[in-house]
């Protein structure tokens, strides 16, 4: 039996680096000819002779693929080469026609960013060393860290075609694997982002690819769709004894399609490399494959019989210059970005810390808020939040809608929060409301009056039910009296219970705080 990853953590560190490879679908087509990019189709529909790699046709660089993966570096605040090539990448693979791929070398588009990465309850039992860690701001409660992860690089390349692998009947020739390849992807421009070995637990790899995927979404660069491949991460990871300063040799985890993969993958590779260290093995340097079903990693090949690509500059395309104001331009497009965006709603809607991350770690769904505190009126931002984040999430996670595709318009859950907030309905109520704005398709005042609903505030009426609880219950009213506090709790219970709850929970507070 493996030993647990956080058992394993206390003597160990792991360290860990990622390559993200993201297609540029906001590109709408390919890196160098004409071709749409888009998902899916007929194999073989969305191809030229560019893109099959025909000899004699020459490649086109796409000016909005290059400014998009620009406008990616800038987003992370890394530098923008001045001066910056192709080069011709060397290898024999079915899905690429001319035997190399345009990709870049030592003149990458952009260099040195960083990204903001933030763990909290779900994931920071893993730090182990998160209150002395350099780089680590751990926040006051001690429930969530900080840590800021280093880009090397990310460059701009060609994705390649896919091969689909028949087995047995399935194919032409029975009883063999039949192999077909369809080029629709082939020549997709393909971003692919490094960093540096900062990442120190699963959930710190998980919480940064999540939080690359925000950035990118909320710059429009790409879909982020990790199920369709339109964002795929392989992840390097070495470990070391702790209070060691060398790093380890690592293993390299191929293109891991998921967050839970990626997060359960190196959780599984971190034990494995320990345990055979412990045991007196030795980690070879090679690309693995998690199986999510088997729940492990195995070896697919090794890299010490490191390839020699070649690499040479791309003879068919002249190299890129960037000036200050070329780049001093894209800046100005680039939109507010998450981290920007939560420090906003903090600020601005005095909202707090858990609202904003949730709020705005989905771009559709800020906006739909920031739509209905528009309508609600500022005062109203965190009611709001909590209705957002409550039962109209609910409702969407249990649709798979969108904000933006919700039934539900922002100018009605503004609604909603104003009948709960002005005292027409209460808490309970408004959720019996919110569950018939799903059905019925109603705004919430339509749904209040038809359904002739009203919060009990009459104070008259609530004290004759207070004083027939309290003349029901003489022992507890006694245990209140000789300081057993928490039996305020029973009456109101009891309260709401004959009032189905109707009763304003204020006013109900407050005639019994009077009278016991
Ligand atoms: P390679 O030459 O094998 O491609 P690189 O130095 O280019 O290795 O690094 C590839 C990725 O692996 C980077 O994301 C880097 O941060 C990460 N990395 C490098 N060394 C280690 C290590 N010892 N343990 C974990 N990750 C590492
Ligand atoms: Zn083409
Ligand atoms: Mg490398």
């Amino acid at each position: 039996m493996a030993k647990a990853l956080t058992e394993v953590l206390r003597d160990w560190e792991a360290v860990i680096g990622l390559e993200i490879h993201t297609e540029v679908t906001a590109a709408n087509t390919k890196m160098f000819c004409g071709c749409p990019v888009e998902f899916g189709g007929e194999p073989n529909t969305r191809v030229c002779p560019v893109c099959l790699g025909m000899p004699g046709s020459l490649p086109v660089p796409n000016r909005a693929a290059v400014d998009w993966t620009l406008l990616a570096g800038l987003a992370i605040g890394c530098d923008i080469a001045p001066w910056s090539q192709f080069h011709r990448k060397n290898y024999f693979y079915p899905d690429m026609p001319k035997d190399y791929q345009i990709s870049q070398y030592d003149k990458p588009f952009c260099e040195r960013g960083s990204v903001l990465v933030e763990v909290d309850e779900d994931g920071i039992n893993e730090r182990i060393d998160r209150a002395d860690a350099a780089g680590v701001t751990l926040a006051d409660d001690g429930k969530s860290y900080a840590t800021t992860i280093g880009i090397t690089r990310i460059h701009l390349e060609e994705d390649t075609g896919k091969m689909v692998h028949l087995g047995g009947s399935e194919g032409r020739i029975a009883g063999a694997v039949n192999s077909l390849v369809d080029f629709n992807r082939a020549g997709t421009p393909l971003m692919e982002l490094v960093s540096e070995p900062d990442l120190r637990t699963p959930e710190e790899a998980r919480r940064f690819v999540q939080k690359l995927r925000q950035i990118w979404l909320a710059l429009g660069v790409s879909d982020g769709n990790m199920e369709e491949g339109s964002m795929r991460v392989d992840a390097n990871v070495s470990v070391r004894k702790r209070g060691e300063t060398d790093f380890g040799t690592k293993a390299e985890l191929k293109n891991m399609n998921s967050f839970k993969a990626l997060h359960d993958g190196l959780a599984y590779e971190i034990v494995r490399q320990a345990e055979l260290l412990e045991s007196g093995g030795r980690v070879v340097q090679e690309t693995r494959h998690w199986d999510a079903s088997r729940k492990v990693t195995s070896a697919l090949r090794s890299k010490e019989e490191a390839h020699d690509y070649r690499y040479f500059p791309e003879p068919d395309m002249v190299p890129f210059e960037f000036t200050a104001e070329y780049v001093e331009a894209l800046r100005a497009r680039l939109p507010e970005l998450p981290d920007a965006k939560k420090a906003r709603f903090i600020a601005e809607y005095g909202l707090p810390t858990h609202d904003a991350t949730v709020l705005t770690a989905d771009g559709d769904l800020a906006a739909y808020y920031e739509a209905a505190v528009q309508a609600a009126g500022a005062d109203r931002a965190k009611a709001v939040a909590n209705l957002v984040l409550g039962d109209l999430s609910a409702y969407l996670n249990s649709t798979g809608l969108s904000a933006s595709d919700s039934a539900i318009g922002a100018t009605d859950v503004a609604g909603l929060v104003a009948l709960t907030e002005e005292g027409t309905i209460s808490g309970k109520q408004a959720k019996e409301v919110f569950a018939l704005m799903v059905d019925t398709g109603k705004a919430p005042d339509v749904i209040v009056a038809e359904q002739g609903m009203r919060q009990l505030s009459d104070a008259g009426e609530l004290e004759a039910i207070i004083d027939a609880i309290l003349d029901a219950n003489p022992d507890k009213v006694e245990g209140y009296r000789a300081g057993k506090t928490g039996l305020m709790g029973f009456f109101v219970g009891q309260v709401m219970r004959q009032t189905d709850g109707t009763a304003n929970p204020r006013l109900v507070n407050e005639l019994l705080s009077k009278k016991l």
